[in-house]
């Protein structure tokens, strides 16, 4: 491949000193220095109470389907058009799921749709919002309804770290909210997540989880069942680097935007932007005019190596969740049916975006 979709970027040397850092400490473990500023920093830096590093962010979300104690036959209320990540983890533990199509306006979970599922599944145990392709979800409407009934709102915000909405980090303001740390991510760790809430308890108990369940006494006492899921303290050197230069990041990935903006032909339209914030831009996503075809698209640019990928096929679709609730608009299976996400690497040359468009006005 010449151009990846969205490659991991490494900001100079600062990674590399902080791996050698943790090196140097023989802090090889699932916890230790970097763990633990990984936390503080990432929490301060988007304003909530706390943050548990993890392995992945599909861990994240398991730790949080197992604070919530979901048990077969819960019902939980998903984004439709998202990863399957958002959604495994509560299935996994038995949970249905119900799933909510996309806004047009944000393509993120539609409030009015949220409001009509919370009302045909009163006894949901959690509602799950996805903050999609870097754009938050809306969420003062979405807490608004979760409040209303007394729903926990976790907000999967695994692609939108450095988005805000009115002014507040995307996921602020919710029960919970998860980053991913994946090396396809606007940051890093090569693999891990990030857990987010305001709750001490919350946290406290999620970490608990994420330690194989241990009781705080010297020898192994569990009284219920956790997991192994902490961050390394390697990976968390890693995407401390990455954390301290997501400014960075975010300007890069706003000019890969503009740069695609000014070449997109009229048979291509953007993602719209939602008036109430700020996306960090993690993908440029467009729309293409009725008649041209995704697939032959990525087919194209892949002889060329350039990545491109489809969007997210919408969970209703999926085989494995045939039969599942979904209150739906059609906007998902639109979008799945003409979407296309082009390569939207750090510093992606003019040059690929200009071969991209070529190579798609001559389909
Ligand atoms: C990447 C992603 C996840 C999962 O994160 P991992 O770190 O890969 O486990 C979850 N939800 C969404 C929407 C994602 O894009």
């Amino acid at each position: 491949m010449r151009a990846f979709l969205s490659p991991p970027f490494l900001n100079g040397d600062d990674e590399r000193a902080l791996v050698a850092q943790a090196f140097d400490s023989n802090y090889i473990a699932p916890c230790g220095p970097m763990v633990d500023a990984l936390e503080r920093e990432a929490a301060a830096r988007f304003g909530f109470g706390g943050a548990l590093a993890t392995v992945s962010g599909t861990m994240a979300l398991s730790l949080l389907a197992r604070a919530l104690g979901i048990r077969p036959g819960d019902e939980v209320i998903v984004s439709d058009l998202t990863f399957i990540a958002s959604v495994g983890p509560f299935a996994e533990l038995g949970a249905r799921p119900v799933f909510v199509d996309a806004s047009p306006e944000t393509w993120c979970m539609d409030p009015a749709l949220a409001e009509r599922a919370l009302a045909e599944h009163p006894r949901a145990r959690a509602l799950i919002a996805t903050d999609l392709y870097g754009q938050s979800c809306d969420l003062d409407a979405l807490a608004a309804l979760c409040a209303a009934r007394g729903v926990p709102l976790i907000v999967d915000a695994a692609e939108s770290a450095g988005a805000t909405y009115r002014g507040r980090a995307a996921g602020k303001g919710a029960w919970a909210a998860i980053h991913s740390l994946n090396g396809n991510k606007i940051i890093t760790a090569g693999g891990g997540g990030l857990l987010y809430a305001d709750d001490p308890d919350l946290l406290a108990r999620c970490r608990k989880l994420a330690g194989q369940g241990r009781e705080p006494v010297p020898w192994y006492e569990h009284r219920c069942l956790g997991t192994h899921g902490r961050l390394g303290n390697v990976p968390a050197a890693i995407a401390l680097a990455q954390l301290r230069h997501l400014g960075d990041a975010l300007r890069d990935k706003a000019a890969v935007w503009e740069g695609w903006l000014a070449r997109l032909p009229a048979w291509a339209t953007p993602m719209p932007t939602a008036s109430y914030g700020t996306p960090n831009r993690w993908l440029t996503v467009v729309t293409l005019a009725e008649g041209r075809d995704p697939l032959r698209a990525v087919a194209a640019l892949a002889a060329r190596g350039i990545e491109s990928r489809p969007l997210w096929k919408p969970m209703h679709l999926q085989p494995v969740f045939q039969d599942c609730p979904a209150v739906l608009c059609g906007v998902g299976e639109a979008l799945f049916a003409q979407g296309l996400c082009l390569p939207s690497g750090r510093g992606l040359s003019p040059d690929i975006m200009d071969e991209t468009i070529e190579t798609l006005e001559r389909l």
